[in-house]
């Protein structure tokens, strides 16, 4: 069975050199559905909590909500950096306070104390997804994840394999067979 959850980015970005309006720079509400799949927890009949889903997905793509999303070799990047920096907001501000943890992978890097996302390929709905899907499969059984992003949408299933052992009591994942959240112990 399948927990399914979605979580908001408001974020700005540009495709550099596409020729359409889409390389202007401009904002969207981005929504990601993250389907996760798993046997039916016995204990709280569930596949996992959904706001348990949500909480780990958004520790890392907090990164993208009011964020701005460049690919690596668009010069904006630099000229945007200078801005920041001569204001004074480079390495953050009082008001920059929904940090998520800085992340570095072969498609993307964050920059969580400027709100600012390095990517390697363009950022469309499809790159998003690979995005994404890098960040959290380690963390998390996905089996489909769906982004749209105004009116375009991509989605991409994939073969969960495995189950996680979850805590019978509030259904988040055992670390070393104990429950972060409530202490149960597998015995
Ligand atoms: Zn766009
Ligand atoms: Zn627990």
């Amino acid at each position: 069975m399948r927990s399914i959850t979605r979580i908001e980015l408001q974020y700005a970005h540009r495709f550099y050199k596409f020729q359409g309006e889409a390389q202007y720079l401009h904002g969207h509400t981005g929504v990601l559905t993250i389907e996760v799949e798993d046997t039916v927890n016995p204990g709280v009949n569930m596949v996992f909590p959904c706001n348990e889903i949500q909480k780990v997905a958004w520790d890392v793509l907090k990164n993208f909500d009011h964020a701005l999303v460049l690919r690596e070799d668009d010069p904006l990047l630099p000229a945007i950096l200078d801005v920041y920096e001569k204001q004074g907001i480079r390495n953050g501000a009082p008001s920059n306070k929904m940090r998520g943890a800085a992340f570095k992978t072969e498609l993307a890097t964050a920059y969580p104390e400027c709100r600012l996302v390095v990517t390697k390929e363009t950022m469309t709905v499809e790159g998003m997804i690979k995005i994404v899907y890098d960040l959290l499969k380690d963390k998390l059984n996905i089996a489909k994840l769906t982004f749209t992003s105004g009116v375009n949408a991509a989605t991409q299933e994939y073969k969960p394999t495995g189950t996680v052992d979850r805590c019978p009591l509030c259904g988040v994942a055992l670390v070393d067979g104990v429950c972060p959240k409530c202490g149960y112990k597998k015995h």
